[in-house]
Protein backbone atom coordinates (compact mmCIF):
# COMPACT_ATOMS: atom_id res chain seq x y z
CA UNK A 1 0.00 0.00 0.00
CA UNK A 2 2.28 2.43 -0.81
CA UNK A 3 1.75 5.99 -1.56
CA UNK A 4 3.97 8.32 -3.82
CA UNK A 5 5.72 11.55 -1.97
CA UNK A 6 5.12 14.65 -4.49
CA UNK A 7 7.69 17.45 -4.27
CA UNK A 8 5.11 20.62 -4.69
CA UNK A 9 6.62 24.12 -6.34
CA UNK A 10 5.57 27.40 -6.51
CA UNK A 11 3.27 29.57 -4.61
CA UNK A 12 3.84 26.74 -1.92
CA UNK A 13 6.71 24.53 -1.52
CA UNK A 14 7.03 21.14 0.46
CA UNK A 15 6.69 17.41 -0.22
CA UNK A 16 3.26 15.94 0.01
CA UNK A 17 2.43 11.82 0.72
CA UNK A 18 -0.31 11.43 -1.41
CA UNK A 19 -2.13 9.06 0.98
CA UNK A 20 -5.14 9.97 -0.66
CA UNK A 21 -4.51 8.16 -3.81
CA UNK A 22 -4.79 5.16 -1.93
CA UNK A 23 -7.88 3.07 -3.26
CA UNK A 24 -11.21 5.10 -3.04
CA UNK A 25 -12.73 3.85 -0.89
CA UNK A 26 -10.24 3.53 2.14
CA UNK A 27 -8.47 6.34 1.49
CA UNK A 28 -6.24 8.63 3.54
CA UNK A 29 -6.05 8.49 7.76
CA UNK A 30 -8.76 5.53 6.92
CA UNK A 31 -6.96 3.23 4.37
CA UNK A 32 -4.30 3.21 7.55
CA UNK A 33 -6.52 3.05 10.40
CA UNK A 34 -8.67 0.04 9.12
CA UNK A 35 -5.59 -2.16 7.38
CA UNK A 36 -5.69 -4.51 10.70
CA UNK A 37 -9.45 -4.80 10.34
CA UNK A 38 -8.89 -5.80 6.51
CA UNK A 39 -5.95 -8.06 6.52
CA UNK A 40 -7.19 -9.92 9.62
CA UNK A 41 -10.14 -12.81 9.84
CA UNK A 42 -12.30 -11.55 12.44
CA UNK A 43 -14.98 -14.11 14.01
CA UNK A 44 -17.74 -11.64 13.88
CA UNK A 45 -20.75 -10.81 11.79
CA UNK A 46 -21.83 -6.99 12.95
CA UNK A 47 -20.22 -4.16 12.74
CA UNK A 48 -20.78 -1.73 15.24
CA UNK A 49 -19.74 2.17 15.26
CA UNK A 50 -21.22 5.58 16.00
CA UNK A 51 -19.67 9.37 15.11
CA UNK A 52 -21.21 12.33 13.21
CA UNK A 53 -23.46 11.74 9.93
CA UNK A 54 -20.93 13.23 7.40
CA UNK A 55 -17.64 10.98 8.99
CA UNK A 56 -15.33 9.79 6.40
CA UNK A 57 -14.68 6.77 8.79
CA UNK A 58 -18.43 6.21 8.52
CA UNK A 59 -17.82 5.97 5.16
CA UNK A 60 -14.85 3.93 4.83
CA UNK A 61 -16.47 1.24 8.00
CA UNK A 62 -19.33 0.79 5.85
CA UNK A 63 -17.00 -0.05 2.41
CA UNK A 64 -15.50 -2.72 5.29
CA UNK A 65 -18.50 -4.19 6.29
CA UNK A 66 -19.89 -4.86 2.50
CA UNK A 67 -16.53 -6.35 1.95
CA UNK A 68 -16.50 -8.51 4.66
CA UNK A 69 -20.18 -9.33 4.36
CA UNK A 70 -21.03 -7.99 8.05
CA UNK A 71 -23.84 -5.95 8.82
CA UNK A 72 -23.14 -2.31 9.56
CA UNK A 73 -24.93 -0.46 12.42
CA UNK A 74 -24.08 3.29 13.17
CA UNK A 75 -25.02 5.43 15.68
CA UNK A 76 -25.61 8.97 14.90
CA UNK A 77 -26.95 12.53 15.99
CA UNK A 78 -30.26 12.50 13.32
CA UNK A 79 -30.75 14.93 10.84
CA UNK A 80 -33.93 14.57 9.16
CA UNK A 81 -33.07 16.96 6.90
CA UNK A 82 -29.52 15.35 5.43
CA UNK A 83 -31.44 11.91 5.85
CA UNK A 84 -34.16 13.69 3.17
CA UNK A 85 -31.42 14.36 0.24
CA UNK A 86 -28.36 12.08 1.58
CA UNK A 87 -25.10 13.11 -0.33
CA UNK A 88 -21.09 12.41 -0.21
CA UNK A 89 -20.47 10.07 2.53
CA UNK A 90 -23.84 9.84 4.26
CA UNK A 91 -25.13 8.56 0.74
CA UNK A 92 -22.64 6.07 -0.14
CA UNK A 93 -22.61 4.73 3.47
CA UNK A 94 -26.65 4.17 3.08
CA UNK A 95 -25.96 2.87 -0.09
CA UNK A 96 -23.77 -0.06 1.22
CA UNK A 97 -26.50 -1.08 3.52
CA UNK A 98 -25.71 1.36 6.72
CA UNK A 99 -28.33 0.87 8.95
CA UNK A 100 -28.51 4.24 10.75
CA UNK A 101 -30.17 5.05 14.64
CA UNK A 102 -29.95 7.34 16.59
CA UNK A 103 -27.34 7.77 18.87
CA UNK A 104 -29.66 8.17 21.80
CA UNK A 105 -30.04 4.55 21.72
CA UNK A 106 -26.04 3.34 22.10
CA UNK A 107 -25.94 1.58 25.15
CA UNK A 108 -22.44 2.08 26.11
CA UNK A 109 -20.57 3.94 29.25
CA UNK A 110 -19.05 7.16 27.93
CA UNK A 111 -18.75 7.08 24.01
CA UNK A 112 -16.63 10.29 23.66
CA UNK A 113 -13.90 8.69 26.14
CA UNK A 114 -14.11 4.79 24.56
CA UNK A 115 -10.62 4.11 22.95
CA UNK A 116 -10.90 -0.09 22.54
CA UNK A 117 -12.71 -1.88 20.59
CA UNK A 118 -15.56 -4.37 22.11
CA UNK A 119 -16.21 -7.67 21.23
CA UNK A 120 -19.11 -8.86 22.14
CA UNK A 121 -20.26 -12.18 20.69
CA UNK A 122 -20.30 -11.93 16.99
CA UNK A 123 -20.76 -7.84 17.63
CA UNK A 124 -17.60 -5.66 17.09
CA UNK A 125 -17.88 -2.12 18.66
CA UNK A 126 -15.64 0.57 17.24
CA UNK A 127 -15.04 3.41 18.80
CA UNK A 128 -15.47 6.94 17.13
CA UNK A 129 -13.21 7.98 14.50
CA UNK A 130 -11.91 4.16 14.75
CA UNK A 131 -9.17 5.26 17.41
CA UNK A 132 -8.12 2.49 18.89
CA UNK A 133 -5.04 0.26 19.26
CA UNK A 134 -5.22 -1.10 16.37
CA UNK A 135 -5.58 0.80 14.16
CA UNK A 136 -1.72 1.39 14.27
CA UNK A 137 -0.74 -1.59 11.90
CA UNK A 138 -1.40 0.62 8.97
CA UNK A 139 -0.07 3.95 10.43
CA UNK A 140 2.77 2.00 11.47
CA UNK A 141 3.22 1.00 7.07
CA UNK A 142 2.91 4.64 6.54
CA UNK A 143 5.84 5.40 9.41
CA UNK A 144 8.12 2.66 7.32
CA UNK A 145 7.28 4.10 3.88
CA UNK A 146 8.58 7.93 5.70
CA UNK A 147 11.64 5.82 6.82
CA UNK A 148 12.33 4.65 3.55
CA UNK A 149 12.21 8.21 1.86
CA UNK A 150 14.80 8.86 3.62
CA UNK A 151 14.83 13.06 3.86
CA UNK A 152 15.34 14.68 6.94
CA UNK A 153 11.51 16.38 7.11
CA UNK A 154 9.51 18.34 9.33
CA UNK A 155 5.95 15.60 9.00
CA UNK A 156 2.50 17.51 9.47
CA UNK A 157 -0.81 16.10 9.55
CA UNK A 158 -3.86 17.40 11.15
CA UNK A 159 -6.39 15.41 13.67
CA UNK A 160 -9.24 14.72 14.26
CA UNK A 161 -9.10 12.18 17.43
CA UNK A 162 -5.22 11.83 17.16
CA UNK A 163 -4.81 8.76 16.69
CA UNK A 164 -2.87 8.58 12.93
CA UNK A 165 -0.35 11.32 14.61
CA UNK A 166 0.37 9.37 17.85
CA UNK A 167 0.92 6.36 16.17
CA UNK A 168 2.85 7.62 13.56
CA UNK A 169 5.24 9.88 15.91
CA UNK A 170 5.23 5.79 18.00
CA UNK A 171 6.51 4.43 14.52
CA UNK A 172 8.65 7.15 13.53
CA UNK A 173 12.20 8.88 14.27
CA UNK A 174 11.30 12.36 12.50
CA UNK A 175 9.19 14.91 14.82
CA UNK A 176 5.43 14.83 13.66
CA UNK A 177 4.21 17.69 14.34
CA UNK A 178 -0.06 18.61 14.09
CA UNK A 179 -3.07 20.75 14.89
CA UNK A 180 -6.59 19.98 16.39
CA UNK A 181 -9.27 20.29 14.24
CA UNK A 182 -12.14 18.91 16.28
CA UNK A 183 -12.19 20.38 19.82
CA UNK A 184 -8.69 22.33 21.24
CA UNK A 185 -5.26 21.70 22.50
CA UNK A 186 -6.58 20.07 25.45
CA UNK A 187 -8.97 17.71 24.29
CA UNK A 188 -5.90 16.30 21.56
CA UNK A 189 -4.07 16.15 24.49
CA UNK A 190 -6.64 14.12 26.52
CA UNK A 191 -6.80 11.83 23.42
CA UNK A 192 -2.98 11.25 23.44
CA UNK A 193 -2.95 9.93 26.96
CA UNK A 194 -5.79 7.61 26.34
CA UNK A 195 -3.64 5.99 23.74
CA UNK A 196 -0.11 6.66 25.13
CA UNK A 197 0.03 7.45 28.67
CA UNK A 198 4.37 9.10 27.99
CA UNK A 199 4.20 12.27 26.72
CA UNK A 200 7.12 11.82 25.46
CA UNK A 201 6.01 9.79 22.71
CA UNK A 202 3.25 12.32 21.43
CA UNK A 203 3.28 14.35 18.31
CA UNK A 204 3.91 18.20 18.92
CA UNK A 205 0.65 20.27 18.80
CA UNK A 206 0.99 22.96 16.90
CA UNK A 207 -2.06 25.70 18.04
CA UNK A 208 -4.02 27.19 15.39
CA UNK A 209 -4.21 31.02 14.48
CA UNK A 210 -7.54 31.03 16.17
CA UNK A 211 -9.93 29.06 17.23
CA UNK A 212 -12.13 26.98 14.53
CA UNK A 213 -15.36 24.89 15.37
CA UNK A 214 -14.84 21.47 13.36
CA UNK A 215 -17.37 21.44 10.42
CA UNK A 216 -18.06 25.23 10.57
CA UNK A 217 -17.85 27.34 7.47
CA UNK A 218 -15.43 29.77 7.23
CA UNK A 219 -14.68 31.77 4.41
CA UNK A 220 -10.25 32.20 4.35
CA UNK A 221 -10.54 28.53 5.07
CA UNK A 222 -12.29 27.93 1.92
CA UNK A 223 -10.19 30.54 0.13
CA UNK A 224 -7.37 29.22 1.50
CA UNK A 225 -8.04 25.70 0.08
CA UNK A 226 -8.75 26.63 -3.15
CA UNK A 227 -5.59 28.93 -3.36
CA UNK A 228 -3.87 25.27 -2.60
CA UNK A 229 -5.93 23.77 -5.53
CA UNK A 230 -5.19 26.25 -8.30
CA UNK A 231 -1.35 26.18 -6.88
CA UNK A 232 -0.64 22.74 -6.40
CA UNK A 233 -3.54 20.60 -9.00
CA UNK A 234 -4.09 19.05 -6.07
CA UNK A 235 -7.82 18.50 -4.31
CA UNK A 236 -7.07 18.83 -0.34
CA UNK A 237 -9.93 18.05 2.28
CA UNK A 238 -12.20 20.61 3.50
CA UNK A 239 -12.78 19.66 7.16
CA UNK A 240 -9.29 19.01 8.21
CA UNK A 241 -6.61 20.64 5.94
CA UNK A 242 -7.48 23.95 5.37
CA UNK A 243 -7.15 24.35 9.47
CA UNK A 244 -3.62 22.06 8.66
CA UNK A 245 -2.33 24.59 6.13
CA UNK A 246 -3.46 27.75 8.14
CA UNK A 247 -1.82 26.91 11.20
CA UNK A 248 1.72 25.68 9.29
CA UNK A 249 1.57 29.07 7.40
CA UNK A 250 1.09 30.88 10.68
CA UNK A 251 3.77 29.29 12.05
CA UNK A 252 6.05 29.56 9.29
CA UNK A 253 6.30 26.32 8.28
CA UNK A 254 5.47 25.64 4.90
CA UNK A 255 8.92 25.04 3.15
CA UNK A 256 11.02 22.65 1.57
CA UNK A 257 11.64 20.78 5.16
CA UNK A 258 7.52 20.00 5.28
CA UNK A 259 6.57 16.36 4.67
CA UNK A 260 2.75 17.03 4.47
CA UNK A 261 0.46 13.92 4.95
CA UNK A 262 -2.90 14.32 2.26
CA UNK A 263 -4.96 12.17 4.84
CA UNK A 264 -7.71 11.83 2.08
CA UNK A 265 -11.44 12.18 3.03
CA UNK A 266 -12.50 13.91 -0.31
CA UNK A 267 -16.05 12.12 -0.44
CA UNK A 268 -17.30 14.51 2.74
CA UNK A 269 -16.11 17.99 0.14
CA UNK A 270 -19.21 17.13 -1.84
CA UNK A 271 -21.51 18.31 0.68
CA UNK A 272 -18.75 20.82 1.96
CA UNK A 273 -18.69 22.55 -1.07
CA UNK A 274 -22.24 22.99 -1.65
CA UNK A 275 -22.32 24.15 2.19
CA UNK A 276 -20.25 27.29 1.47
CA UNK A 277 -21.68 28.23 -1.83
CA UNK A 278 -24.90 28.57 -0.08
CA UNK A 279 -23.06 30.49 2.84
CA UNK A 280 -21.14 32.66 0.65
CA UNK A 281 -22.64 33.94 -2.64
CA UNK A 282 -19.34 35.46 -3.35
CA UNK A 283 -17.00 32.15 -3.66
CA UNK A 284 -18.53 30.72 -6.60
C1 LIG B 1 -10.39 10.83 9.92
C2 LIG B 1 -9.62 11.90 9.28
C3 LIG B 1 -8.69 12.71 9.99
C4 LIG B 1 -8.49 12.58 11.48
O1 LIG B 1 -7.75 11.44 11.85
P1 LIG B 1 -7.47 11.14 13.40
O2 LIG B 1 -6.69 9.90 13.41
O3 LIG B 1 -8.82 10.95 14.03
O4 LIG B 1 -6.76 12.30 13.97
C5 LIG B 1 -8.00 13.68 9.29
N1 LIG B 1 -8.17 13.87 7.97
C6 LIG B 1 -9.04 13.13 7.25
C7 LIG B 1 -9.19 13.40 5.81
C8 LIG B 1 -9.77 12.11 7.88
O5 LIG B 1 -10.64 11.37 7.17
Amino acid sequence: MDSPIQKIEGKYHFYLKRDDLLDPRFSGNKARKLHFFLKSDLAIDTLISYGSLHSNAMYSLSELAKLKKWRFIYYAPIDEKALQNPKGNLAAALENGMELRSIEELDIDDPNRLSQLIQKGSTLLVPEGVRCKEAQTGVALLAKEIEEWGEEARVFLPSGTGATALFLQKYLSLQVYTTPCVGDERYLKEQFFALEPESRYHPTILPPPKRYRFGRLYKELFLLWRDLYQHTGVEFDLLYDPVGFATLLHHDMVDERLLYIHQGGLKGNETMIERYKAKFATIT
